[in-house]
């Protein structure tokens, strides 16, 4: 094993966090090594190439998507601190966004006031309630890093008795971003308020790729190394200190790396499995993740009548967000239709439609190859026929792709494909190991944006002492 020259950080995971964390530091003139297992960046968002066309993975939106200029908003505050400018983004806002449940549809836009109306349209009688939960959500301060966990459910149904209208609020939120089964953390359900129904979603022209590649350019101009192929094996501590990382270099083989700061994106449980004296891992893999089922038809959806950018669909009167007992829950998805955010560009010459389902990672991983090949086409199928029953006409589908849970983990590492993480969080990113640090999902920030303020607020605190957002 070769011994490599000494960092200030080690930061692993080039996602979301990890390369905002990597450009903060930099920008300090931190010496900072940034390494991903993968041959490309943005973990959960990311993207592929297949038969001559681009595939996004993540980002079916980008929340927090307020206009430029908005004062000490999130989305402003991390351009700022990332030093990009808003215009780069090339981001377009959401036409609008549908709620669609057996007995009644909302939708909601990135005007909040239209929101407000169908509520107080479908249900007057809460109109008081939720006025009172809406102010409750504006005064909290959910980015305390103190915050300790309180059910979200049992909070909102002090405010709100109509069971309908609380699952309804409830459903975009938690398939965007909830690790808990069932509930979420009222932080979170906060977070995830404000980020979607106050603030607005929307989506920059090229999706993913566009805000990859203008962190990629500011990792490079700030000089940060970024190799991939290279996997963190082990975080090796003295006395309970980080004192090296020891990683597996695709080109180099295994090395040592001297750092006494490990800023790891990798989730909480995975990187505590790989850190010595960690003998017992007391932080529990999530359990929710998805598969998703991305069409191109020879259509847009707007040529095929349907103008939302996201249908959060259930076919129950509950909503059951949990790992569902079958591959995959066929009664709740979400449909992503892009091209509606950017009517009238040039971005896609097909119709594009995402659809994700809930899925059950042990029963994906336990298929044999044909049976996998198999249940990947029935969950192609449920795809079709669920954007179909939204259009005007049936979508004639040129190209297909689906993944599973079982390409999640494969390609990010995280354990049991879960997308939200543990429902364990850090919060202040600490662990018990001085100089190991949490960014990202497991630090309680997802998402693109969450992730990024996670990766920029943990290299401030830990990094460059220098306070949070
Ligand atoms: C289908 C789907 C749709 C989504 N839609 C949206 C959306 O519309 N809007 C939104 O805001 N968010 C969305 N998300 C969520 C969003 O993509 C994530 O919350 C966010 O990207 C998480 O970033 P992260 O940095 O915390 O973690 P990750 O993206 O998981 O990054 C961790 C990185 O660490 C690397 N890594 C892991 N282990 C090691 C190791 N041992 N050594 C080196 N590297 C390692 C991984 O390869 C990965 O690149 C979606 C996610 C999915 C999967």
């Amino acid at each position: 094993m070769s011994l490599s020259p000494s960092y200030d950080a080690v930061v692993v995971g080039a996602g979301m966090s990890g390369m905002a964390a990597a450009i903060r530091l930099a920008m300090f003139d931190k010496k900072v090594l940034l390494v991903e297992k993968h041959s490309i960046p943005g973990g959960l968002n990311s993207f592929y190439r297949r038969a001559n066309r681009n595939l996004d993975v993540g980002l079916h939106a980008l929340t927090n998507a307020v206009p430029k200029g908005t004062r000490a908003a999130p989305l402003t505050k991390l351009l700022k601190q990332l030093r990009i400018p808003y215009e780069a983004l090339k981001l377009s806002p959401q036409t609008h966004s549908l709620i669609r449940f057996p007995k009644a549809t909302m939708r909601f836009t990135n005007d909040f006031n239209d929101f407000d109306d169908q509520i107080k349209t479908h249900f007057p009688q809460s109109t008081q309630g939720w006025n009172e939960l809406v102010e409750a959500i504006k005064s909290f301060n959910e980015t305390n890093l103190e915050n300790e966990y309180e059910s979200a459910k049992d909070k909102v149904a002090t405010f709100i008795q109509d069971e309908q209208l609380r699952e309804m609020i409830f459903c975009p939120l938690m398939i965007y971003g909830s690790a808990w089964e069932h509930d979420m953390d009222w932080s979170q359900f906060v977070i995830m308020f404000k980020s979607i129904y106050l603030e607005g979603l929307g989506r920059p022209e090229g999706g993913v790729r566009t805000i990859i590649k203008l962190l990629t350019d500011k990792l490079q101009e700030l000089g940060v190394e970024l190799r991939y192929r290279c996997e963190l094996q082990e975080v090796c501590t003295d006395q309970g200190n980080v004192k090296s990382v020891r990683l597996n270099d695709k080109r180099l083989g295994e090395i040592l790396i001297e750092t006494p700061l490990v800023f790891s994106s990798a989730g909480l449980p995975e990187t505590l499995a790989k850190t010595q004296g960690q003998d017992s891992i007391t932080a529990r893999p999530g359990s929710m993740s998805f598969t998703e089922t991305i069409l191109f038809m020879h259509k847009t959806p707007n040529q095929l009548n349907q103008k939302a950018t996201l249908i959060f669909h259930n076919n129950r009167d509950h909503y059951q967000y949990q790992k569902p007992e079958q591959l995959i829950d066929d009664q709740s998805a979400v449909i992503c239709l892009p091209n509606n955010y950017h009517e009238g560009t040039s971005e896609f010459n097909e119709g594009v439609a995402r659809v994700t389902f809930m899925a059950n990672n042990e029963k994906w991983v336990s298929l044999s190859e044909e049976e996998y090949k198999r249940e990947k086409e029935k969950v192609t199928a449920k795809a079709i026929a669920l954007v179909s029953s939204y259009f005007n006409d049936s979508p004639e589908i040129i190209y297909h792709d689906t993944f599973t849970p079982k390409t999640v983990t494969r390609y990010t590492g995280h354990f049991a494909g879960a997308v939200y993480g543990s429902p364990d969080k850090s919060r202040d990113g600490t662990t018990a190991t001085n100089g190991l640090i949490i960014t990202g999902t497991d630090q309680g920030f997802l998402g693109i944006v969450g992730a990024m303020l996670s990766g920029i607020s943990m290299a401030n605190l830990h990094g460059l002492q220098g306070g949070r957002l």
